[in-house]
């Protein structure tokens, strides 16, 4: 596999959503991997751009089949990675951009190791997490306060993670985000160094 794995994780309205759709349309050879969820689809979303929807039982079909890199239950609703996309962008060179939660961070760290770089993208506080989730106004208050209690068990686990970026400025954490991106290009797995090698000293 030529390419990279880089994994967003945190809390949803952390911003990182926003933060990742600017860094698709600004970088080469990006690819997000579109997850697939038994959630409800929010307005403004669309099938297939920022999920692909399916039922409870579909999902749990796909699982037993083997479809999934990883998949986990989150706020009472399945997410999951489909393998086939995913090994297809790494084999194309591809970074792969993925937005999963701290479950699925662990099983793709156990599966890939060094292979993937991992941020976790958090609010300055959980004051104004609950402030961007009302104003965003697509989630029920009993929704907002799941959401909230979750995003605290998730901050628990931060030093999983490389990075921690506290978006507090968006412009900034985008440049800081990238900067990441850039960089995670550059590691040493991403290189298979008996090929460089041996087409380096021909
Ligand atoms: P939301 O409902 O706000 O779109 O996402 C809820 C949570 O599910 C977020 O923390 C998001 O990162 C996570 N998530 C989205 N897709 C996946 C996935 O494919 N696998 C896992 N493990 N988590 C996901």
């Amino acid at each position: 596999m030529r390419g990279g794995m880089l994994i967003i994780s945190g809390p949803s309205g952390s911003g990182k959503s926003s933060l990742m759709s600017e860094m698709l349309n600004s970088m080469d050879d990006i690819y997000f991997s579109i997850s697939t969820t038994t959630r409800e689809k929010r307005d403004g979303e669309s099938e297939g751009k920022d999920y692909n929807y399916i039922s409870k039982e579909e999902f749990e079909s796909d699982i037993a089949e083997g479809l999934f890199l990883e998949w986990a239950k989150v706020h009472d609703n399945y997410y999951g990675t489909s393998l086939k996309p995913i090994l297809k962008a790494l084999n194309d060179g591809k970074l792969v951009l993925f937005d999963i939660d701290v479950q699925g961070h662990k099983i793709a760290r156990e599966k890939f190791g060094d292979a993937i770089t991992s941020v976790f993208i958090t609010t300055p506080n959980q004051k104004e997490l609950r402030e961007r989730l009302l104003k965003r106004g697509t989630d029920s208050a009993e929704v907002i306060e799941k959401r909230i209690n979750n995003a605290v068990s998730e901050m628990t686990r931060i030093r999983e993670y490389d990075y921690v970026l506290i978006n507090d400025d968006f412009e900034k954490t985008l440049e800081n985000l990238t900067s990441i991106a850039i960089s995670s290009r550059c590691r040493v797995h991403s290189i298979n160094t008996e090929e460089f090698i041996s087409s380096w000293v021909s």
